[in-house]
Formats: C-alpha cells, structure tokens, sequence
C-alpha cells in the first residue's frame, strides 16, 4: 500500500482553504471528465484519484484525519492499537500482508460515496521448469499449482454465523487449492526470465491477482544455454579437424550439417546463426555455438601407427612452435 498524497493529486498546496480545494476539484473534474475523454483510459484513471482526494480534502473530518496521519501512516498500520484509532472500524487487521495500493482510502476512510472498490488478490510466484526444447517449440505445458484462496464457507470472515470458528479454514480466513493450468510458452523466454499470467493468482474480494512464473530450464545432455544462446562442446577427430569436413550435429529443431574447415584448431567456436533459443520482440535470436574438442582416435593398428610415424618425420624441421608461448 502507498500513501496517496491527496494535496498533489488536487494540485494545491497543504494550507489551501476549502474554497480552493473545490476551485481545484472543479477544474481538474471537467478537464478528465469521462464524457470530456472519452475512451481515454488515462483520463478515466485520473478522474478516480481525484474523486477520491476531494472524498478526503472536500469534507473537513476526513481532511483533518488525513493532515493528521500525514507521514506516519505506515508506522500507524504498523502498530495496531493505532491502527484501531485511525482506520476504519471494521478494518481487517492483516499486519505483515501486502496490502493493494488502492485499499488507502478504504482503510483509512472506509465505504465511499462512489462505488466500493474490491480488493485484487495477491499476485503469486511460482516456477516453470522447461527442457530447451519445450522452451524453442513453444510448447503448451500443464503445471499444478497452490493457490491461496478466500474462504468459500465463511467469505473470509473466519467465524460462522453461530461465531464459531470455521471448520473450512480453521478460522484464517483463506484456504489454498490446488490448482492446474496449462501454460502457453511465449516467444522470447531464457533462463530467468518471467511469466505473466494475468488473473490466475489469488482470489481477492473481486478481482484476481496475477501469477508470475519464473522459468528455470533444465540441464541438457548437450546444450548450455547462456541468454538466447547456446553452447555445445563438439568432439572432432584429429583428421577430421585437419583435413575439413561436413558433419551432423545437433540443434533444437533436429539435426544439421556443420561445416568444419580444414586445419580447424581446438577450442574454436563455430557458429550457427540464429539457431539459438528465439528472441523477443525487438530482439534477435540466439545463436547455437559449437567449441571444437579435438579428439585422437584409439587403438592404432600398427599400420596406421606407422603413417603416423612417417607423417611425423615428413614434419621434421618444420615444426611449429606450438608452445613457444608458454616460455
Ligand atoms: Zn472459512
């Protein structure tokens, strides 16, 4: 919850008297008028706030509650026998929730004039677990989820009409259900990155919060994903590196041909452009990087042993100085 600094709202300084609160509701109500905007969502935002801050300002109980609250609203919620003093009487005294930021007025000034506002259900988090693949087909994904609710026998209220506790809820009020949703993946998601689902959190008075899932990819036999790209560690055989090839290898829409130049050295990175995992809007896509690992082959016949041998004295006196650096 936010401290609503009604003054700036109305545009006025805080020892305006009531004429020039109603001088500045005026104006400001006919400028942001609904019927002035029409379909203007902004201006319909702003007609509410000011509506709300006249409700306050406009009505000198209010106003002198309000002056009186002024910086130490939130050690007031804090502390609860000023929270009995200050907000309204039955105020649900939930210390330690997060509260919406639209409950100021309702906490503090109770029922309005103008039709009551709900309050929204918390958003919740939670965490999507996807293997890259799922993550590049984009997928749907059916996760099961708890989500806290309010209470359906008591309303939330804890208590029974007989003002016994509720057996629904053991009297807090709330109850978590399980629940199952099936996930569509977007495009543009990484390691981290965070998933909206709007309306699918808790239940409130009304309007439902929202769910927030994080997506946490799983490990994959060979790809590591850093961002929207991908790398993998690709064994050559010496030959192969040495003579240039074309070879299969793997991408997350099936297999494709890499091209290896001859005299490819170890721990090069060869890349497939947009291969990688795809970007969001405005971004590009990964790329998929392949870092060569140059490998011997084993168990040598003595054939090949001996080319091998020859190839080496074909070398002598042109030797690179393949360590000359270390030195
Ligand atoms: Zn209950």
């Amino acid at each position: 919850m936010e401290f609503k600094d009604y003054y700036k709202t109305l545009g006025v300084d805080r020892g305006v008297n009531d004429q020039g609160i109603k001088a500045a509701y005026r104006k400001l109500a006919r400028k942001y008028h609904p019927d002035m905007n029409p379909g203007n969502k902004k201006a319909e935002e702003r007609f509410k706030e000011i509506n709300e801050a006249n409700e306050v300002l406009g009505d000198p109980e209010k106003r002198k509650k309000y002056d009186q609250l002024g910086s130490n609203w939130e050690e007031i919620l804090r502390n609860k026998e000023y929270a009995r003093q200050y907000t309204r009487p039955d105020f649900e005294w939930q210390g330690g929730e997060s509260f919406d930021p639209e409950d100021f007025f309702e906490a503090f000034f109770g029922g309005r004039s103008s039709p009551k506002r709900e309050r929204r259900g918390a958003d919740i988090e939670g965490e999507i677990r996807l293997t890259l693949e799922e993550l590049y087909g984009r997928t749907k994904k059916s996760l099961g989820l708890n989500v806290s609710g309010v209470c359906q026998y008591c309303n939330g209220r804890g208590t029974t009409s007989s003002s016994s506790i509720c057996r629904g809820c053991s009297g807090t009020g709330r109850v978590s259900r399980r629940k199952d949703i099936d996930v569509t993946i977007p495009k543009g998601l990484k390691e981290g990155s965070k998933i909206r689902l709007a309306g699918m959190g808790e239940e409130g008075r009304g309007k439902k919060g929202d769910l927030y899932l994080t997506v946490r990819l799983q490990p994959h036999k060979c790809f590591t994903p850093e961002g929207y790209d991908i790398y993998c560690n690709l064994p050559v055989l010496d030959y192969e590196a040495q003579l240039g090839t074309d070879i299969l290898v793997p991408a997350l829409n099936g297999k494709v041909k890499l091209k290896i130049s001859p005299e490819t050295q170890s721990g090069s990175l060869l890349r497939l452009k947009g291969k990688g995992l795809p970007g969001s809007d405005g971004e590009k896509d990964g790329d998929l990087y392949f870092r060569i690992q140059i490998m011997i082959p084993k168990g040598l016949s003595e054939k090949e042993k001996e080319l091998i041998k020859e190839f080496r004295s074909l070398r002598e006196g042109r030797e690179e100085d393949i360590r000359g650096s270390l030195f």
